[in-house]
């Protein structure tokens, strides 16, 4: 089977959200859906080293949508069985067969299932499927000025840009096998004692 996913390059990041900007526009998107988010991610402060004081501090921009699983746990979660893997790995959801019980909102542990209120189910990021059947690049990837998002075949994506798929404050890769490549910022790594937190809650 195929499968589609993600490569987000959070190194070259700005937080701009041309990204997600783009995917409400060409998804229609109501106020309060986001299929994709910018996560701001900082934290930090200063370290004493012998008389000296050091800044150790974490600050970086992380956009993700829907990592189209190759576990999806919102599948999974959905008792009406609205939610399916395409043959091309992409999850998508039935709005003819959701409930709106909000159980898949609950399973995925990257928040990607976004309910719209007015029509009373759920939706997510269908990574532009219709986009990319045409030829064409799905519209997060296209909208990006710093060239830091990419898709396709998940193992082309792996063997180009490695194989990290979790990066904090995101859930270990092994709950749901994420078909999502991230090239971590360099404070990535110190994320954790600096004790960072997404920034932007009222946002994302
Ligand atoms: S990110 Fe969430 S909604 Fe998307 S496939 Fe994975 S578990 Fe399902
Ligand atoms: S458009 Fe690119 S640089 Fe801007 S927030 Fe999205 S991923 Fe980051």
């Amino acid at each position: 089977m195929r499968q589609l996913g993600f490569f987000v390059d959070s190194a070259a990041c700005s937080g701009c959200k041309a990204c997600a900007m783009a995917c409400r526009d060409r998804n229609n998107l109501p106020p309060g859906v986001r299929w994709r988010r910018v996560y701001e991610v900082g934290g930090g402060g200063w370290r004493r080293e012998g008389e000296a004081w050091v800044p150790e501090i974490a600050v970086y921009n992380l956009s993700i949508a829907c990592n189209h699983c190759e576990k999806p746990l919102c599948l999974d979660g959905c008792p009406a069985r609205a939610i399916a893997k395409r043959e091309d790995g992409i999850v998508v959801i039935d709005p003819a067969k959701c409930l709106g019980c909000r159980y898949c909102e609950w399973a995925c542990p990257y928040g990607a299932p976004q309910f719209d209120e007015a029509a009373g189910v759920m939706t997510k990021c269908d990574l532009c499927a219709g986009l990319i059947e045409r030829g064409g690049r799905p519209a997060c990837v296209a909208a990006c000025p710093m060239r830091a998002l990419d898709f396709g075949e998940i193992e082309e994506l792996r063997a180009k840009y490695g194989t990290t798929a979790e990066a904090h404050p995101l859930p270990k890769a092994e709950i749901t096998e994420p078909a999502l490549v991230i090239r971590p910022h360099r404070d990535a790594a110190k994320a954790k004692t600096a004790a960072a937190l997404i920034k932007n809650r009222e946002e994302v």
